[in-house]
């Protein structure tokens, strides 16, 4: 009984990030205090300090800071002067900012469909699209149907496992594509290798957002990569394409990082293989639970591949009847989201790349069919048992979840 209303008063949500900054406060305020102090708020010193943490971390050799995870996809494609007549061919099933840059810089995304059990871009499905669907006319790779010149490949490591990327470079360099890996979400995930995101490509793009295994107290992300030339290409962009200051040779943008929240991401960075070791602890938690409740075919949960170095930014789970699952959840006191509720080839914005329901089967079920639930690091044991319970409850079409 006493058990019971334990349960009842129990609330998981989805993301608590309280937690974790009382956990550093004292250092993060402290990192503050000093910027304020200084007064030196755009590239100052601890942007470059952040810049060369995060290239040693992903095993590169060069950062640089940017003002989001998305401006670091932007700022990539046009590094590599990806723009109108060009392609990006990409996923469907990831979040807009793969595919909505790509679109800005006038250049037109080709979408692969994914492979069901890791939900990252299928390798087979690329080579498939580029065999039926391009062809070569001199250096160029051409998408037949629309004129364009295929440029480059982005994939994105979803919820923090990496595609496995070497039947993907193969690909590129048989086919003369650039690699911009949208590592958004995957910061610190190796794959069996232990070659780390962001390495493989021409540039790897890191999100700082909240949300994120490693997130800023706002906006911010990075660039890495291996070319120095991209790389000054790239600093030159961040600040309007000038060099010297009020010469431009290129046309950019204000890309750039900030001062306070390099400051803060130098602290984190301090903390972020401890986080993201207890976020898969938690994952295995729950593996373990629901391979226990016996929920068979109602819950599928997420599929780690072998030696993989998983960081769980998301723990994404299939099930039957989603919809009444969050529902049921949500009324429990359990906090859900859907990673994606809708596919990027259905939504409204590309209706122009002349994509209907069906084209990307995978992807749509997975939009159908998938759950996140909460993986952040200070979840307790008991909080992650409540969840598996719950959806237990669900599916046994009981009241209440009862613990035991
Ligand atoms: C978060 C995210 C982005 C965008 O990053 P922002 O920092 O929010 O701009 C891009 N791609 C993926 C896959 C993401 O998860």
């Amino acid at each position: 009984m006493t058990e019971k209303s334990h349960s009842s008063a129990m609330r998981v949500p989805l993301l608590d990030l309280k937690p974790q900054y009382q956990a550093i406060a004292p250092r993060v305020r402290a990192v503050i205090e000093a910027v304020c102090e200084s007064q030196q708020f755009i590239l100052g010193p601890e942007v470059t300090t952040l810049e060369a943490r995060i290239a040693a971390y992903s095993h590169t050799r060069h950062g640089i800071g940017v003002s989001s995870g998305t401006d670091a996809l932007l700022l990539a494609l046009m590094a590599l002067d990806i723009g109108p007549g060009d392609a990006v061919i990409t996923t469907p099933y990831t979040f807009f900012a793969t595919a909505g840059t790509v679109a800005r810089t006038g250049a037109r995304p080709l979408f692969c469909d994914i492979e069901p059990e890791t939900f990252n871009i299928s390798a087979a499905a690329v080579r498939t699209f580029i065999e039926r669907h391009c062809e070569r006319r001199g250096e160029a790779l051409v998408h037949r149907a629309s004129g364009t010149r295929v440029k480059a490949l982005m994939p994105v490591h979803l919820y923090g496992q990496l595609c496995p990327m070497e039947p993907l470079l193969a690909l590129a360099r048989e086919s003369g594509l650039r690699v911009i890996e949208d590592a958004a979400q995957a910061i610190g995930a190796r794959d069996a290798g232990a070659h780390q995101a962001g390495s493989f490509g021409d540039v790897g793009c890191f999100s700082f957002f909240p949300t994120k295994n490693l997130g800023a107290f706002g906006d911010a992300g990075l660039c890495v990569t291996q070319d120095e030339a991209l790389a000054e290409h790239m600093r030159v962009l961040r600040v309007h394409g000038g060099k010297p200051k009020y010469h431009h040779a290129f046309i950019g943008g204000n890309f750039r990082i900030d001062e306070l929240q390099a400051a803060v991401l130098n602290v984190k960075l301090d903390y972020l293989d401890d986080w993201s070791r207890r976020r898969a602890e938690n994952a295995r938690i729950y593996d373990e639970a629901f391979a226990r409740a016996g929920l068979g075919a109602n819950v599928a949960t997420p599929t780690a591949l072998p030696g993989f170095h998983h960081i769980y930014n998301q723990y994404v789970i299939r099930v039957r009847r989603r919809d009444q699952l969050r529902e049921h959840l949500a009324a429990a006191g359990v906090g859900t989201e859907i990673y994606y509720p809708i596919p990027l080839h259905l939504q409204k914005c590309f209706a122009y790349l002349g994509h209907a329901e069906g084209d990307f089967p995978e992807s749509e079920r997975a939009a159908k069919e998938t759950l996140a639930l909460p993986i952040y690091p200070e979840l307790t044991p008991e909080q992650l048992h409540y969840v598996v319970e719950s959806i237990g409850a669900f599916y046994a079409g009981s009241a209440p979840p009862a613990r035991g």
